[in-house]
């Protein structure tokens, strides 16, 4: 008998050999039917995995966090047994999960068509009633290579000896249906396939072998899995809703933005979309002077020395755009701020008494990424940050991340944003004494525990130099953005030297928390487009108020009524095109402009508007001023709807 210890400590006796799921059986016929895998000593394992030596085991079931993933990729496995089943000759790739679902790539002779995938899901539902196990098997690595030889797939050969060079066996993967589906895999899987109950095929793409375009081209198989219906359901509505929120489609209707193939990567503000952009930059303006943050302006251009100084030159040049100067210095463009502000730094001498010192910079940031990757606002090469560095002493770091917690909580509010922290603690590689980083990693906690910020703990997840808090904000329809970042840095003090004259008279290191809020402005702007579908909070639209005259004679009217929203500080447009009232209203109302203000006869000789709302329709007319301090109350409230 063997000793396995379970995760809440006690103990449980099974024979030497009993697979995984013996323990499940051990503690509830329940857990051993829920059961999808094992982790053992801390790997994730088949439920049939056999148990040689004592060890600590915890069940897998839908509630663990290592579950989607296998069961995603077991899915993957039931996708190519039926491709194979119904395309016989096909070639497979690579099948593994992703984060909202799993692919496949196949080798086919020619490329999927809908009814195609509809035929493969059929038949994936076929072999899952069938309740097929996933059965694993050792081969002698010569036989599996020569079966996938014999069943002409060269590249699973290839897979093969690239990953068991120098091992005697190999680990494959059988669905015991009738054409024996066999896989080379090192799994973990699912026990049967009746396991896998909600799974559904999205779409197919392009793909090569590797993903290298000089490889084989492949037809890549998308598709979702869960552990019921009822959430796919809700999954392929919210991948409806996120195709009509897509910012590139919203930011092209309502105009904000745009592209051109001459500055790829970079976008084009209109008018209304610039808006937009300064009203973010001033309300993070307006956020952090009170918080005792100097805004600064570093240089976009810098020496060679200044990459080599900051390490930038030997592990990311190929990610900024180099350039050369009039004096033939090679230079490079900034990819971020933090250099600078160093220097900034050290430009002056500081004392401890004027700590902790905070820089935050808007400027423009440059990235050499590769035009391919490129897409919308979420993936560019020029984007401006709400980028800040605080230099503190060390004593400092507790109080001042407690600070940023409470300005980034109070920032996520004002835009209905719901988010998750999670605390990045010391990696393998890390530099510095381990005492240092445990101080710096309770000083993290303190913070977090203070501010009433619930957080997960990221164990081994810091960067080199300092632990960190990220933070995930979950939009309206459920996905997850990482945002905000605070990270401790305790590399860059001694790289550039960086001093302050304590109390003592002697001179220390301070350290330097990076921390942004949105992160990019571009891309945080994506998100907020598709967070509120282009609706925005009357705070943040770009244009608030549109003035819609009936007919000619009220255009006066029409004129004044404006002219004192703008005077107001309400941005406001009018709309004085000989078109019906009704067709003007119906091109407000998909611009999303909060307020529509109809004037005619009435209103005119009241001095009065009559008020529609982008959300609430008519709410009838009231006097020009107290539409007026509602509007800017609602604006001054941040009101988000
Ligand atoms: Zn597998
Ligand atoms: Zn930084």
């Amino acid at each position: 008998m063997i000793t396995v210890t379970l995760p809440d400590g006690s103990t449980k006796q099974v024979e030497s050999g009993a697979p995984a799921k013996a323990v499940a059986e051990a503690i509830s016929p329940r857990l051993a039917d829920a059961a999808l895998a094992a982790v053992v000593d801390g790997k994730v394992v088949d439920l049939a995995y056999p148990l040689h030596q004592d060890a600590k085991v915890q069940i897998v079931t839908n509630k663990s966090p290592e579950a989607l993933e296998v069961y995603r990729h077991s899915t993957a496995h039931l996708l190519a047994a039926a491709v194979t089943n119904l395309f016989p000759g096909t070639q497979c790739g690579i099948g593994p999960p992703l984060d909202d679902g799993f692919y496949y790539d196949f080798v086919v002779e020619r490329p999927f068509v809908p009814e195609d995938l509809e035929a493969i899901e059929k038949k994936m539902k076929d072999l899952a009633a069938q309740d097929f196990v996933f059965e694993r098997q050792l081969w002698p690595r010569d036989r599996a290579i020569d079966f996938f030889k014999k069943r002409g797939e060269p590249l699973k050969v290839q897979l093969i000896e690239e990953k068991t060079a120098g091992q005697s066996e190999v680990s494959v993967y059988t669905i015991k249906d009738k054409e024996t589906f066999v896989d080379f895999c090192v799994g973990p899987h699912v026990p049967s396939t009746g396991k896998l109950k909600a799974f559904k095929l999205t779409t197919t793409s392009n793909a090569y072998w590797k993903g290298d375009a000089k490889n084989q081209p492949m037809q890549r198989v998308y598709g979702t899995a869960f552990f019921s219906q009822k959430e796919l359901d809700e999954h392929v509505t919210r991948l409806e809703e996120a195709k009509k929120r897509d910012h590139r489609k919203v930011g092209r209707e309502l105009g904000l933005f745009a592209f051109h193939p001459w500055a790829p990567g970079a976008g084009f503000w209109t008018g209304k979309g610039a808006t937009l952009y300064n009203t973010l930059a001033d309300y993070m303006r307006g956020k952090l002077f009170p918080a005792g943050y100097q805004e600064v302006k570093t240089p976009i251009v810098y020496n060679k020395e200044l990459w080599v100084t900051s390490g930038h030159w030997s592990h990311y040049r190929e990610n900024m755009f180099l350039v050369k100067s009039a004096d033939g210095d090679e230079m490079a463009l900034k990819a971020m701020n933090c250099p600078g502000h160093y220097l900034l730094y050290s430009t002056e001498k500081h004392s401890y008494k004027e700590m902790p010192i905070r820089f935050h910079e808007q400027t423009p940031l440059h990235r050499n990424e590769a035009s391919g990757v490129l897409g919308g606002l979420t993936r560019v090469r020029q984007f401006s940050q709400d980028d800040g560095h605080c230099f503190v002493m060390e004593s400092q770091i507790a109080s001042e991340v407690e600070a940023l917690l409470r300005l980034i909580q109070g920032i996520y509010k004002d835009f209905g944003l719901e988010y998750t922290a999670k605390l990045s603690t010391r990696p393998e590689k890390f530099i510095g004494e381990v005492e240092l980083w445990d101080r710096a990693e309770a000083a993290l906690k303190e913070a977090l525990d203070k501010s009433g910020q619930p957080y997960a703990i990221n164990r081994g997840d810091g960067a080199f130099y300092g632990p960190k808090i990220d933070f995930d904000i979950t939009d309206a329809i459920g996905r997850k953005w990482q945002c905000a970042t605070i990270q401790l840095d305790y590399v860059a003090p001694e790289r550039f030297d960086l001093k302050y004259v304590g109390a003592d008279n002697a001179e220390h290191r301070p350290v330097v928390i990076h921390r942004a809020i949105f992160g990019s402005f571009e891309r945080f702007i994506a998100i907020l487009i598709e967070h509120f579908a282009g609706a925005f909070p009357m705070w943040l639209a770009p244009l608030q108020v549109i003035v819609l005259p009936i007919a000619d004679r009220h255009l006066e009217y029409a004129a004044e009524v404006r002219a004192l929203l703008d005077k107001a500080g309400l941005r406001a447009t009018l709309d004085d095109r000989q078109e019906k009232v009704n067709y003007k209203i119906r091109e407000a109302q998909l611009q999303k402009i909060p307020y529509m203000l109809v004037v005619g006869d009435r209103e005119a000789a009241d001095r009065a508007v009559a008020v529609r709302s982008r959300a609430k329709g008519d709410l009838g007319a009231r006097p020009l001023d107290r539409f007026v301090t509602d509007a800017l109350a609602e604006v001054t409230s941040k009101a988000l709807s």
